[in-house]
C-alpha cells in the first residue's frame, strides 16, 4: 500500500506530464483496453463499511464520479465488443473501457443499474450461480462478519480483513466452511445482518440482461480456484456456465476468476468449459491462453481519493493507466498447477 500523500503527489505529477500512461505501458497490460471491476454498490459507504470488507464497496455517488471521469476520456463498450476487438487483434488503440461488477450482489440492481441505464453504459455482472435467488451469503462476507465479531473482544488480534484473506487464500472452501461453523456456534449472527449481502435473483438477472448488460460467470460458490482439486474446479467453472445458459437462455462467454486467483490448471479448466474470455485482477497473462487472462483494474470507494480524502482525477488517471501496478505488484505464482492432488499451494 502506498502512503496516501506520496500517492497523491506522485499521481498529480504523473497525470500532468502523461507519465502515468508511460509507466502503465511498462506493465503486462500494454495494448489491452481498460476493464474496470467493482463489487458492491451501496447508498452510504461509511454505514456499509461497518459490516462489509471496505475495499468491496463503492457508493453510488462515487461510482458516478468514476464513470463520468472515465466517460469523458474513453468510449464505454460491452464485454462482447471488447472480446471481438481482442480476438481480431485489430491494433486499434482508440480509448475504450468496459465496466464489470463481481459477485452478483443484489445492490447492483438497486444502485448500479439505474445509473448505468441513465448514462447508457453497457456493463457486465459476474454471478455466483449457487447463491442467485437464495438467502445464502458469500463465504468471504460471512467469514469477515464472524471474524469482525470475534476480534472486537481482542485488541491484539489481526484485522478481520487480514484474517479473512489469510484463511481464504490458503484453505479449500470445505475447510473454510468448518471454520465458519465453529465461529457461528460461538457467536451466532442474526439473519438481518445478512440482508445487505444477498445476491440477485434470476428474474432480476433477466431484466438486467434485457437492459443490455452482459451476464458472466464467477463460479458456482466463489471457490478460489487455486485452492481446489481439479474435479471441483471443473464443476464450479462448467456448472455455473450451464446454469446461467439454462436459466437465462443466453450464451455465456465471459468468466471472472474469484479474487483474481488463477494458475495454469484454472485457466485450462476455464478453456475446457467453453468460455472465450477470462478476467483477472493483475496484469499477468497466460502465454498460451491470453484471452482467458484479461487484466482488470479493481476500484472501490477510496481508491481515487487524495490525502485530504477528496476524489482525485489524477489518482484515477494513474489507476486506469495501471501506473500503480508496478509498485503494488502481484505475488501470485500463476505457473503453479495442481499436481499434488488437493491443489493446495
Ligand atoms: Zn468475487
Ligand atoms: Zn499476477
Amino acid at each position: 500500500m502506498i502512503r496516501s500523500w506520496i500517492k497523491t503527489g506522485a499521481a498529480r505529477v504523473m497525470s500532468r506530464t502523461g507519465l502515468d500512461k508511460f509507466v502503465g505501458s511498462l506493465s503486462g497490460a500494454k495494448g489491452i483496453p481498460l476493464v474496470i471491476g467493482y463489487h458492491r454498490v451501496v447508498e452510504d459507504f461509511a454505514y456499509s463499511a461497518k459490516t462489509s470488507i471496505p475495499s468491496m464497496l463503492v457508493s453510488r455517488r462515487m461510482l458516478e464520479r468514476h464513470l463520468d471521469w472515465i466517460g469523458r476520456r474513453f468510449r464505454f463498450i460491452s464485454l462482447d465488443e471488447l472480446g471481438a476487438r481482442l480476438e481480431a487483434r485489430d491494433g486499434r488503440n482508440d480509448p475504450v473501457a468496459a465496466i464489470t461488477f463481481d459477485d452478483g450482489y443484489r445492490d447492483f440492481y438497486d444502485h448500479a443499474l439505474p445509473v448505468l441505464k441513465r448514462k447508457g453504459i453497457p456493463a457486465a455482472v459476474f454471478v455466483v450461480t449457487d447463491l442467485v435467488g437464495t438467502r445464502r451469503v458469500q463465504v468471504h462476507d460471512k467469514l469477515y462478519l464472524l471474524l469482525a465479531n470475534r476480534f472486537r473482544r481482542d485488541s491484539d488480534a489481526p484485522t478481520p480483513f487480514q484474517a479473512t484473506r489469510a484463511l481464504l487464500e490458503t484453505l479449500p472452501q470445505a475447510e473454510i466452511e468448518k471454520v465458519i461453523q465453529t465461529l457461528e456456534a460461538e457467536v451466532p449472527i442474526s439473519e438481518d445482518t445478512f440482508l445487505p449481502f444477498y445476491s440477485l435473483t434470476w428474474e432480476m438477472l433477466d431484466e438486467i440482461r434485457r437492459a443490455g448488460m452482459t451476464i458472466g460467470s464467477h463460479t458456482r460458490t466463489h471457490v478460489l480456484l487455486t485452492n481446489e482439486c481439479r474435479r471441483r474446479v471443473m464443476e464450479e467453472v462448467a456448472g455455473s456456465r450451464q446454469e446461467i445458459e439454462g436459466r437465462l437462455r443466453t450464451g455465456v462467454q465471459h468468466f471472472a476468476y474469484p479474487s483474481g486467483l488463477f494458475n495454469t490448471a484454472a485457466v485450462d479448466a476455464v478453456a475446457a468449459a467453453g468460455y472465450r474470455f477470462g478476467y483477472t485482477t493483475c496484469t499477468h497473462r497466460d502465454a498460451g491462453l491470453p484471452l482467458l487472462t484479461v487484466p482488470r483494474t479493481l476500484l472501490w470507494e477510496n481508491s481515487c481519493r487524495d490525502s485530504h480524502g477528496l476524489f482525485s482525477g489524477s489518482i484515477l488517471s494513474c489507476q486506469v493507466h495501471r501506473a500503480f501496478d508496478l509498485v503494488s505488484g502481484c505475488r501470485q505464482r500463476h505457473a503453479a498447477s495442481q499436481e499434488n492432488g488437493n491443489g493446495r499451494l
